[in-house]
């Protein structure tokens, strides 16, 4: 007998016969005598919608913004919990707070502490699966909080975790991890087995299959993760655990990409030390993630021209922000720029094999397409490109570093 947490999105439970095939799904697995806990998302949409509500009351942070946008995964895990009861498999379902799952840090992208699972070993007794509505939490203050977008994946890794499960089943609208999103290149292949490491770079960067803060948990706690899919049930997916397949060999694993880039050039900003800690500590203050950096020194001038980027949704407030800093820090003006797209390859045989990088770059410029900032770790280089051309940046990459043929 093992213990399984089964995790299914919200294209796997868009509407309540998907949530019926998805309950058909965890049958099986009850059937062969496993302990089974299942997290659901909320219904594909919905979260944007009510998102959508909460700002035509309030755009800025009001931490009830977690209690309206939490309740999808309410509506999900009653109904799924309903689906098993109707199959003959007891069931029920737990909100975060009635576990519950504690978490730290600001509302909106809380941080898991703890979930105490001593009311899910219980139903395990019972021989009842237990149904958990994912993303959400409680603070230590009592109130009801979420974990950032997608957060339903570290919902599931961290309760796979606690409960020492032996497998963390995700379920999604695809049958694994891609050299690439299939939505933008049909050429993409299924990946076997990826590494922790390989599938944390390819999250962060944009492969948003994984959650990233889920992959982190996964790999802190030796969680065996499994990315399969909801309509192709009987199909492989892809493993991601501590060694991936075959990455050593390859130069480049993935192309991952984000449409959801802004830049800011702050130009002839005075060059002395802390200029950079206060502009970037302002920006941290209001919970703003600053990716690439550039700066630019004119010595003999003692100017500096700095350029970052930003996610596109937090550019006003950013504009906002630097414009109140104009007395305390000295500079001519702020230029920005959306409409941008990052496109990464990342890969851990990167570093054991040179020029990977200059392969990238004239692979874009046979394309014509200008690169506007770099930047690198050891296993990824990242590009900041015009928005029009990602898909043309991630299908010639691709094809470059022979992806469809790993
Ligand atoms: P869920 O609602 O199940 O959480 P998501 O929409 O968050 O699903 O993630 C699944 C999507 O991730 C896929 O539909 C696919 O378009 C996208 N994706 C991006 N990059 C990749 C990749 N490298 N491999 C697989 N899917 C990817
Ligand atoms: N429903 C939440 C979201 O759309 C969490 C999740 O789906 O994982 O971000
Ligand atoms: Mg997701």
């Amino acid at each position: 007998m093992s213990t399984i947490v089964l995790k299914f999105g919200g294209t796997s439970v868009a509407t309540t016969d998907l949530i019926k095939s998805a309950a058909s799904i965890v049958k099986k697995e009850y059937d062969a005598g496993n302990n089974l806990a299942v997290v659901v998302s909320a219904m594909a949409g919905t979260t944007n919608t009510l998102i959508n509500l909460v700002k035509e009351i309030n755009s800025s942070v009001d931490s009830e913004y977690d209690v309206v946008v939490s309740s999808g995964e309410q509506v999900t895990a009653g109904l799924m919990s309903m689906a098993l009861n109707q199959l003959g498999i007891p069931s029920r379902s737990w909100l975060g707070w009635q576990l519950p799952i504690i978490t730290s840090g600001p509302h909106r992208n809380s941080l898991i502490e703890k979930i105490n699972v001593e009311k899910i070993l219980k139903d395990f007794e019972g021989k009842k699966v237990a149904v958990l509505a994912g993303f959400q939490g409680l603070s230590v203050e009592g109130k009801i909080t979420t974990i950032g977008r997608g957060g339903s994946d570290n919902t599931a890794v961290f309760l796979a975790s606690a409960l020492n499960a032996d497998r963390c089943d995700i379920y999604t609208d695809v049958d694994g991890v891609y050299t690439s999103d299939p939505k933008i290149t049909s050429k993409v292949k299924k990946l076997n087995k990826v590494s922790y490491e390989e599938m944390i770079e390819m999250a962060s960067q944009g492969a948003k299959v994984l959650q990233t803060a889920s992959v982190e948990s996964a790999m802190s706690k030796n969680v065996n993760v499994q990315v399969r899919s909801t309509f192709k049930p009987n199909e492989e997916g892809t493993e991601i655990s501590i060694d991936g397949e075959g990455e050593i060999l390859r130069a480049v694993t993935g192309v991952a990409y984000s449409k959801d880039e802004a830049k800011i050039t702050i130009i002839d900003l005075v060059d002395e030390p802390g200029i950079a800690a206060k502009i970037f500590n302002k920006l941290s203050d209001y919970s703003i993630n600053v990716d690439m950096i550039v700066q630019n020194n004119f010595i003999e001038r003692k100017m500096t021209n700095l350029t970052f980027t930003i996610p596109m949704g937090d550019l006003e407030k950013s504009l906002s922000i630097l414009d109140k800093l104009k007395d305390q820090i000295e500079f001519s003006r702020i230029i920005s720029e959306d409409k941008l797209s990052k496109v990464s390859i990342i890969g851990s045989g990167m570093r054991n094999q040179p020029g990977i990088a200059a392969k990238m770059f004239q692979c874009l410029s046979e394309q014509n397409i200008n690169i506007e900032v770099i930047s690198t770790s050891e296993i990824k280089v990242s590009v900041l490109i015009d928005k029009a051309r990602t898909e043309d940046a991630v299908s010639s990459l691709h094809d470059t570093f022979k992806l469809d043929n790993i």
